[in-house]
């Protein structure tokens, strides 16, 4: 684990010889650092070090962008003089725990030396506020608070913070660790470090670069330093000999003397905010300075951490042995140790994840509360299917079908979610468990995102299910006004066996006569509202069904997510993997090229079409509207129509076109008609042409890891070799980062793991899609403690499922609130 900041030190050394000149690591430092910051954060033992690691990744963004020799050498020598800072404080740990932060007990040493300054410094706040609750003072705008003007509430609404309440909860994304204070003569390089003296002189002085540095020289009685600043001529005035001076930062060496380059300072005060302690750095905010951020969460935090009520059951507090919450609040903004700090944030991760899993429990329960139709796991007509299948069933999709079957025998309805990655044959599971449905006399409905996938899915399974005597419609937001009445009432009055479609499925006038089964392909594009609307089509006891039931329920995503993650995200569903491949799948050989290699890229896909193949071309994601989006797509078709490939037929694709339209264009690449189809994201889900052997993705870096590896699924679908061609310039770290592993795998479940490294696991879940709620401190990758929430919700559960204990209505609410925002969206 020691292993990045070792080769982050070597790459630094390597660019100091070679003189600065950003040639350390082919590409870039930039580049190499993308890479880095995962392993590091990884490698991480403690908040000292993750503070460090974000340091070095913010510091070396812009390396390349550095004026000079002169810049980019300091910012080496300084970012080696912490690596080996870090080095000597892990000496001198004693265990390195992975989450042991204990910086105190960590530098022994150092705390002897903090003893003796120790009287120097006014004593830390200990004895904070008694108060009593005060959830309504909480909710006042953040303009009550003593410094917070309307122009400032303006800035601090701009991060999320409105009310008292939600600023307490604007965390501090990283810290600084300035708590070790040390008398001058015992200073030494590399050391992250406080001194308190008095300044002796100060001077501004212009340099060659016509920039303006202010020196000074601060004295405590056992020795001088210097410390300087750059472009901030202001604090010549600021720093007058005789001020009594508190400085943090680095012990840096200029000349074979030790210097503060650019450290942290504040007059020596009452309470130190800035420097003596762990200091928070938070998110940053145009026109809010982090000085004035941090005397204004001082305030919202002395004031009103005290006053937020504490819903956490004490049984559960004191068996995890958590700080009350106003403890962890402050803790979290202004730790006096690194273990309070640890303290605090835990507990408020607990919280959160808590209140996820209480609700996944309490949708459980509730997706369960209705009684399921119990069906026959093994049909005949199951055994029919398989055997027209023109393929044998893998051993995985054999696994899951008797999962389900054994599911949908029950008497509780089935609740399951099936992973596979793109291509892993999800569909025929699905019209298996279709089978079960409608051969145990029970309609089944299957919505999908998109009306192209729809249509796609339909076309499919009509071919199936059609064989076994099954009525099998379509039904999406193109169906005629006429089709969907007749559809209506095929589905009212039980004509209808099995109905394909999209949201259209979820208004309220389908009704379904007994509607057994339903399964929902691509389930993290819906919200869980709409899931529960499909589920609600089973239950309402009209339309003369014996009593209401919920229809068996079968979730689908091709988005393959780690199984302990799996387990604990979606813990209201059980699940099934389909991990293995049919058989004879290649590996689709992945490039990334720049524009400039376009032409040859043109060349390969005639070449690939000259062979009787056919290629996707996939245009830049738009991000404005769908309309610009689709107009760059028809004139991206019209040049690649006109001047590349004139003698071919190309077809365009966007999101734009009518349904009808839509299913036109895809029929006939299907068929063979066109060579290339140029389409914007819309092609992203479940189009399957075997013929296709390559895609080219325009402007790829503009794409997220997941969605890259849908649309590479296209291809690679049938016998022949399959290729696919990233066409982006050197771009930011996260996309270098995603374009570079997806060259490296095919793999969907590393690459979901990969994903959720560079994105964290909001942005990978996607809030909007995902239907859960944010999580601001909580770490969906914390298995220890998402498993200790998730232990301690279905004890609480087990006692009381409705939290209707009078003990447990804060707790209540709280939950109802933090699943609030997630339905909203959905
Ligand atoms: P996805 O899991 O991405 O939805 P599909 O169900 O669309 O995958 O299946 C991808 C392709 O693989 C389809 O053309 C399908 O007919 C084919 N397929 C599915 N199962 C098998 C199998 N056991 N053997 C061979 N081909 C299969
Ligand atoms: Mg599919």
């Amino acid at each position: 684990m020691v292993k990045a900041f070792t080769q982050l030190d070597r790459v630094l050394k390597l660019e100091a010889e070679q003189g600065y000149k950003n040639t350390a690591v082919v590409g870039g430092i930039r580049q190499f650092v993308a890479y880095w910051v995962t392993t590091a954060r990884e490698g991480a033992v403690d908040e000292i070090d993750r503070a460090l690691v974000e340091q070095v990744a913010e510091t070396l963004q812009d390396y390349a962008r550095l004026p000079g020799v002169e810049a980019r050498a300091e910012v080496v020598d300084s970012l080696r003089q912490k690596l080996h800072a870090r080095e000597e404080r892990l000496a001198h740990l004693p265990r390195p725990e992975r989450r042991a932060p204990a910086p105190a007990q960590a530098r022994t040493a150092a705390s002897r030396e903090r003893t003796v300054s120790k009287p120097v410094l006014p004593v830390p706040q200990k004895a904070r506020k008694e108060v009593e609750p005060d959830p309504e003072g909480l909710s006042q705008p953040v303009t009550a608070i003593h410094g917070v003007g309307t122009a400032t509430a303006r800035r601090l609404a701009k991060v999320g913070a409105e009310t008292i309440r939600e600023l307490l909860y604007v965390f501090p994304h990283r810290y600084d660790d300035y708590s070790v204070m040390k008398p001058i003569n015992r200073l030494e390089y590399g050391e992250q470090v406080t001194i308190i003296g008095t300044i002796w002189e100060t001077r501004a002085r212009r340099m060659r670069s016509n920039q303006v540095m202010v020196q000074t020289i601060i004295s405590d009685g056992t020795g001088r330093i210097q410390a300087t600043w750059f472009n901030q001529p202001w604090l010549a005035e600021q720093l007058p000999a005789g001020t009594q001076i508190v400085i943090s930062g680095t012990v840096e060496q200029y000349l074979g003397r030790k210097v503060f380059n650019s450290p942290q300072w504040e007059p020596l005060a009452e309470e130190l905010l800035r420097t003596g302690r762990i200091v928070p750095v938070y998110p940053l905010t145009k026109g809010l300075k982090s000085h004035k951020m941090r005397q204004i969460m001082k305030e919202a935090v002395d004031e009103w951490a005290p006053r937020v009520p504490e819903p956490l059951p004490g049984t559960i507090r004191e068996r995890q042995d958590f700080l009350t919450l106003p403890e962890a609040i402050f803790q979290s903004h202004f730790p006096e140790s690194g273990e309070a700090l640890h303290a605090g944030r835990r507990r408020l991760a607990f919280d959160e994840l808590f209140s996820l899993q209480l609700g996944m429990l309490a949708q459980r329960r509730e997706w369960q509360a209705e009684p399921g139709i119990p069906l026959s796991p093994r049909p005949e007509q199951l055994e029919q299917l398989i055997e027209k299948l023109p393929f044998a069933l893998t051993g995985a999709q054999e696994q899951v079908i008797a999962e389900i079957g054994a599911d949908m025998a029950r008497e509780v309805p089935m609740n399951r979610l099936l992973q596979g990655d793109v291509g892993a044959g999800k569909t025929v599971v699905a019209a298996a468990a279709m089978v079960i449905a409608v051969a145990g006399g029970t309609q089944a409905a299957l919505m999908a995102p998109t009306e192209i996938l729809a249509e796609q899915h339909f076309q499919g399974l009509r071919t199936m299910l059609a064989e076994l005597g099954m009525n099998v419609r379509l039904l999406t937001g193109s169906t005629s006004p006429g089709e969907r009445e007749e559809i209506y009432t095929g589905l009212a009055d039980g004509k209808v066996d099995v109905v394909i479609g999209t949201h259209a499925l979820i208004q309220d006038v389908v009704e379904f006569h007994k509607l057994g089964l339903a399964v929902i392909d691509e389930q993290h594009r819906f919200g869980v509202d709409q899931r529960a609307a499909l589920r609600d089509k089973g239950g309402s006891g009209v339309n003369g069904q014996e009593r209401p039931h919920n229809p068996h329920l079968l979730v689908m995503s091709a988005t393959p997510i780690p199984r302990t993650l799996a387990l604990s995200m979606y813990g209201d569903l059980d699940i099934s993997v389909l991990d293995e491949m049919p058989p004879g799948r290649q590996e689709i050989k992945t490039r990334w090229i720049r524009p400039s290699e376009r032409e040859r890229a043109y060349a390969f896909v005639r070449g690939q079409v000259q062979k009787g193949r056919q290629a996707y071309i996939i245009c830049p994601l738009v991000e404005e509207s769908e309309k610009i989006e689709a107009k760059a797509a028809v004139e991206e078709h019209a040049r690649l129509q006109n001047e590349v490939f004139p003698d071919l037929s190309l077809g365009l694709l966007h999101g734009r076109m009518a349904g009808a339209e839509k299913e036109a264009v895809m029929r006939t690449f299907k068929e063979g008609e066109s060579d290339i189809l140029v389409s914007t994201s819309v092609i992203e889900v479940g189009v399957d042409v075997p013929n296709s052997t390559v895609m080219v993705i325009e402007g790829a870096n503009r794409f997220g890891l997941a969605q890259l590896h849908q649309f590479r699924g296209r291809v690679g679908r049938g016998e022949h070799q399959s290729y696919c061609l990233l066409v982006s310039d050197a771009v930011s770290g996260d996309a270098e980062e995603r374009l570079t592993a997806l060259e490296q795998s095919n793999d969907g479940f590393m690459l979901a793991e990969k994903d959720l490294e560079i994105r964290g696991p909001g942005e990978f879940f996607g809030r909007r899609q995902s239907g859960l709620p944010e999580l601001r401190l909580a770490s969906l990758l914390d298995i220890e403690l998402l498993e200790l929430a998730r232990e301690e919700a279905q004890r609480l559960f087990a006692s009381d499922p409705l939290l209707e204990e009078p003990e447990h209505k804060m707790l209540h609410e709280k939950v109802a609130a933090f699943w609030e925002d997630a339905g909203d969206i959905s």
